[in-house]
């Protein structure tokens, strides 16, 4: 399968991510998780990608673009994958539709997680506390929040428009959400 999962910073997409790639079998790609690896070895691309991820702001689409079509040649991204955190603006939307084309593939689905968005601002505080991220204070917080509603929201209806949108709602036990999130997608053909 060939998934992407959104929702708005915070409202849980990389944990659940991870577990429904698991279960079908393919990887989850995350590109924020491959913008703080490549922070995290100081590589060029780190330092490019770390003066926007602490401002709250998005990575310039020609980087991550490029990112992504390199992680998509990997062996194991052949037969199915899961985008977390990608695309996110419409020109990502485009870059993406291209790279599937050129691979001869398609999307099955894009998963929504939807959440309250004080629900949201707290679990991000939370995690601020517990992981210790640089993009967690409170002010980018809400830049990220304004990002995602600008940017990112209008995506949904580009593919709903194209009948790929299952929206599941995020609120919950993981367990709860992972079984929305499951049932979701055994509705959606193979
Ligand atoms: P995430 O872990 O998905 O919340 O991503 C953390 C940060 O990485 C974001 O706030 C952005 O600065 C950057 N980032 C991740 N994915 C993208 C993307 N698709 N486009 C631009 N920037 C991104």
């Amino acid at each position: 399968m060939r998934l992407i999962f959104m929702g708005p910073p915070g409202a849980g997409k990389g944990t659940q991510a991870a577990v429904v790639a698991e279960r079908h079998g393919i990887p989850a790609i995350s590109t924020g998780d491959i913008f703080r690896a490549n922070v995290g070895q100081g590589t060029p691309l780190g330092l490019e990608a770390k003066r926007y991820m602490d401002a709250g702001e998005y990575v310039p689409d020609e980087v991550t673009n490029r990112m992504v079509a390199d992680r998509l040649d990997e062996p194991d991204a052949e037969k199915g994958f899961l985008l977390d955190g990608y695309p996110r603006t419409v020109d990502q939307v485009a870059q993406l539709d291209g790279m599937l084309q050129a691979r001869d593939a398609s999307l099955d689905a894009v998963v929504v997680l939807t959440v309250d968005q004080d629900e949201i601002v707290q679990r991000l505080l939370q995690r601020a506390v517990t992981e210790g991220r640089a993009d967690d204070t409170e002010d980018v917080i809400r830049r990220r929040q304004e990002v995602y509603l600008e940017q990112t929201a209008p995506l949904i209806d580009v593919y709903r428009e194209r009948g790929l949108i299952h929206e599941v709602d995020g609120l919950g036990e993981v367990a709860e959400v992972t079984a929305r999130i499951l049932a979701a997608l055994d509705a959606v053909a193979r």
